[in-house]
């Protein structure tokens, strides 16, 4: 139909199965089914433990790996079935980023920039004018002439976004690209990043298993455990209120404010009372209609652990607290708490 938008990345039933890495052993599911639309102009986070598939599934959306079965449509078009030589003008729609940033050494800093664009077969001219536009916009215009062992590893990754976008993608993948940066370098490439997105349009996709990427840029996320997604959708929806077991474990490891098992264990040796974790959205739950639940049950509470998070400019907490009482004091208390907020109660 004319007007229609698609997805501009969307995976249909995508498997990858790789072969046995050893002599007699099983083959590895890397994806297992995976559907998911990315659609213009996102930011969308892919996060998971270590193994989850996250890496694999970004890198069968521009073929570097092929799906066993499904299909990988790019603005419209399925590359699953799609020769090396078919690939190739799609491929220059899609740039990629890297953790250990895959500079050529022995290139200066406009070489690396230049390089995809000879590849493309782009007249010297052209090239050599849009290497100094890209280092610009990059704010590295001054060191077109460096080698990468003389830049900061900031500065590097700036030259790997301005090769990335040289050849002027729709779509640029970033896997853990700012996991091998110091902190404020990380907000000086996510600020670029954001650029990117704002006012050329791009569409990124982010694997990252740090909260600060999340937090800055990403406006959907995906969650992926053992090669599935189990979670998708806005990105302060799942962090503040994750629907699946698995992924609120996740959620939890690199959100504020919830105790890890060994911090749970440090809780219970020094607190008596019951010990339970409540969560907080936005201004939708009022915490001192939770606390007053407490005081008018005439039961002793205490704030033992907690934190607040803000995401897309929204904060959500979570509060961990000690309470002194008979059991079914606090029961009946809990209950009446469990219509205002979420309580999650770790015996
Ligand atoms: P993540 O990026 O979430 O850490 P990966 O996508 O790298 O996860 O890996 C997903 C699974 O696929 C893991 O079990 C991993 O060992 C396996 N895997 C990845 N690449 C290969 C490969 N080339 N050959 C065999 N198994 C692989």
């Amino acid at each position: 139909m004319p007007g229609t938008t698609h997805p501009v990345v969307s995976l249909r039933d995508v498997s990858k199965i790789y072969p046995p890495t050893t002599k007699g052993g099983s083959p590895v599911v890397a994806i297992d089914n995976v559907s998911l639309d990315v659609e213009a102009g996102d930011v969308y986070g892919i996060i998971g433990y270590s193994g989850a598939g996250k890496s694999t599934l970004v890198r069968l959306v521009n073929a570097l790996e092929r799906s066993t079965s499904g299909s990988i449509l790019v603005n419209g078009q399925n590359i699953a079935g799609l020769s090396e030589r078919e690939l190739r003008p799609i491929r220059l729609g899609i740039g990629m980023i890297f953790q250990q940033f895959n500079l050529l050494n022995s290139r200066t800093v406009a070489a690396n920039v230049s390089y995809p664009l000879e590849v493309a077969r782009m007249p010297k001219a052209e090239r050599v004018a849009r290497v100094a536009e890209l280092l610009d916009f990059v704010g590295l215009g001054d060191k077109a002439s460096a080698y990468p062992d003389q830049l900061s590893g900031g500065q590097k990754q700036r030259v790997g976004i301005a090769r990335a976008l040289a050849t002027q993608p729709q779509i640029l993948l970033a896997d853990e690209a700012t996991s091998a940066l110091d902190p404020e370098t990380t907000h000086e490439v996510l600020a670029l990043l954001k650029r990117v997105n704002e006012e050329f349009g791009v569409t990124i996709i982010v694997i990252t298993h740090e909260m600060d990427v999340i937090q800055t840029i990403a406006t959907k996320v995906a969650v992926m455990d053992k090669g599935r997604v189990i979670e998708n959708g806005d990105v302060f929806d799942v962090f503040s209120n994750p629907q699946q077991a698995a992924s609120a474990r996740f959620v939890s490891t690199v959100v504020r404010g919830v105790p890890s098992a060994q911090e749970l264990a440090v809780l219970r040796e020094r607190h008596s009372g019951r010990i339970v974790t409540l969560s907080f959205r936005d201004s939708v739950v009022n915490q001192s209609e939770v606390f007053g639940v407490f005081a008018a049950a005439g039961i002793a509470f205490e704030v033992i652990y907690g934190g607040i998070n803000e995401i897309q400019g929204r904060p959500f907490g979570h509060l961990t607290l000690s309470l002194a009482a008979d059991d079914a004091t606090i029961d009946a208390a809990l209950g009446r708490v469990r219509e205002l907020t979420t309580v999650t109660e770790v015996r």
